[in-house]
């Protein structure tokens, strides 16, 4: 049964027009009623260029107040907009465009040379903004509401563990999504979000969504910078961070005050695994860290430890959200704390499935539960800890071992700035892991100076067989850690930048 809603800018134009929406980072302040405004403009000559309802629209664009009013001139539409990462190249762009059977891109007007593969066939589906903001406008009746179940975003997910998925999220699922966080959060009079993470995945694209059902400023960037983001949170009074691990590590090392102001009162962390020398040193400043797992399947967080819980529980990623709830799974079905298993999870924030992938769909489904994909296990109180990919699982003389665990060990050594770890194949275990590791600017660590402090730290068959000083890891466009490429490495397959 479909449910409706009112149209969620409609809604808060009505109740909250003049309270700010958008601070940019000059200061600039937009109001609800000029972002409804521009964005019902943008509506008429996205009408203008042939858009209509149930269109698939690609959006290529980095953070900008444009890129959100096209956002909603698309609500307005009632098109689905496909959220593309500018950090793809043009061929990965070509994939997912026509995967997601969109038939028209609109993008940024310097990010041009991206389209080019696009372009090659796809000519006459493109606009740049420019072309789109000298369009005639189509005048077209506004909706008064919007469905629950009809898609609003198709967004891949990263493809760290194969090829990126069309994730196809709801308004329901964004909905839920926002109603659950601030459940969780609270919401104070005073709120105002600093995004400094990319609209274009769900953990910025959700910001734009509580803004909406908040009433609540959001301070967008176009990207992160640290200064801009010290300032925000120093000067401007911003109560609420979006951060993953490498941008939190950049601010506490150039946090020289003690802690930051009280007005700052959650710094949410997600998007994979955080550092333990990490969370201590924002215990040690007071930094309110609410640490949180999800993915583009559950339309950004859906389980997250409150900042009171996180000195108890340090490493925990937390409880679901209110409507959601957490499984694990162990395939020798024990089901007890600490017993590691693959986590699965309901609420309605999850989507309802990937777009043309009913391979994917068959796979990750057990009817309204997703499995994730990802190992963790509960603690006697229900306090869910991620251990890793299942994908990247080693099994070592019959023992498991998580990547995760050793390059979190690996990354607390002085002088190691970044590690990677595989298994690889052995005649007498099995598997055994190997490292890759970069090194800090000038310093030299030496492998006996590694294996020396693992042996502190873990047990023997975690130690790794080899280590490879390495001038930089595989990432992907989301900066996530890319392990078959490692793998490929110590097969030769292709060949890495030795340090
Ligand atoms: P693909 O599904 O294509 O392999 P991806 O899973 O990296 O890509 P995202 O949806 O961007 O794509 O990332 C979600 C994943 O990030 C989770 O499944 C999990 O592996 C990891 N992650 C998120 N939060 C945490 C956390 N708190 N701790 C550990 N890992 C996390
Ligand atoms: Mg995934």
């Amino acid at each position: 049964m479909l449910t409706y809603i009112a149209h969620w800018l409609e809604k808060r134009y009505d109740l909250t027009p003049d309270r700010t929406a958008i601070q940019l980072k000059d200061r600039t302040k937009i109001t609800f009623r000029q972002l409804r405004k521009d964005s019902i403009e943008m509506a008429e000559r996205l009408k203008g260029i042939g858009i209509s309802s149930y269109d698939h629209v690609a959006l290529l664009s980095k953070n900008s107040y444009e890129m959100v009013t096209i956002i909603h001139a698309l609500t307005y539409l009632q098109a689905t907009v496909v959220l593309l990462n500018t950090r793809l190249t043009s061929k990965e762009l070509l994939f997912q465009y026509e995967n997601s059977e969109s038939c028209f891109l609109i993008f940024q007007d310097d990010l041009k040379g991206k389209g080019e593969e696009i372009e090659k066939q796809h000519a006459d589906e493109m606009f740049c903004f420019s072309t789109v903001n000298q369009q005639e406008q189509v005048s077209f009746s506004i909706p008064a509401e919007i469905a629950l179940d009809d898609t609003f975003t198709i967004i891949y997910t990263s493809g760290t563990t194969g090829f990126p998925k069309g994730v196809q999220l709801t308004y329901g699922n964004h909905y839920w999504s926002a109603s659950s966080s601030a459940l969780n959060l609270g919401l104070y009079e005073n709120d105002r979000w600093l995004a400094m993470v990319p609209l274009f995945h769900v953990s910025g694209l959700s910001i734009l969504v509580r803004s909406l059902l908040y009433g609540m400023p959001v301070h967008l960037h176009e990207s992160f910078h640290v200064e801009d983001a010290q300032r925000e949170i120093m000067e401007e009074g911003v109560t609420i961070v979006s951060v993953v691990s490498v941008m939190l590590e950049q601010l506490m090392a150039d946090l020289h005050e003690k802690s930051y102001p009280e007005t700052l009162r959650c710094m949410l962390l997600g998007g994979g695994p955080a550092p333990k020398p990490l969370l201590e040193s924002c215990k040690e400043k007071n930094i309110p860290v609410f640490q949180s797992y999800g993915m583009t399947e559950t339309s950004s967080q859906i389980i997250t430890l409150s900042s009171q819980d996180a000195l108890k529980k340090l490493g925990s990623a937390g409880k679901p959200l209110f409507p959601a709830q957490l499984r694990i799974e162990q395939e020798n079905g024990i089901n007890q704390p600490y017993e590691v298993g693959e986590i699965l999870v309901k609420g309605p924030m999850v989507t309802k499935g990937y777009f043309k992938r009913e391979d994917a769909n068959e796979k990750s489904f057990d009817q309204d539960w997703l499995k994730t994909g990802d190992l963790g296990y509960l603690d006697e109180e229900g306090y869910l800890y991620v251990v890793d990919r299942r994908k990247d699982l080693i099994i070592s003389g019959g023992e498991n071992v998580y990547p995760a665990e050793i390059e979190s060990v690996l990354k607390e050594i002085e002088g190691v700035q970044d590690a990677g770890v595989v298994g690889i194949e052995d005649d007498k275990w099995g598997q055994v892991p190997v490292a890759f590791v970069v090194r800090r600017e000038n310093q030299s660590v030496t492998s006996g100076r590694i294996l020396e402090h693992i042996q502190t730290q873990l047990a023997s068959y975690k130690m790794p067989k080899r280590i490879y000083f390495v001038k930089s890891l595989p990432r992907n466009a989301s900066k996530k850690l890319l392990r078959t490429t490692l793998l490929e490495w110590t097969k030769g397959i292709h060949n890495y930048d030795e340090d």
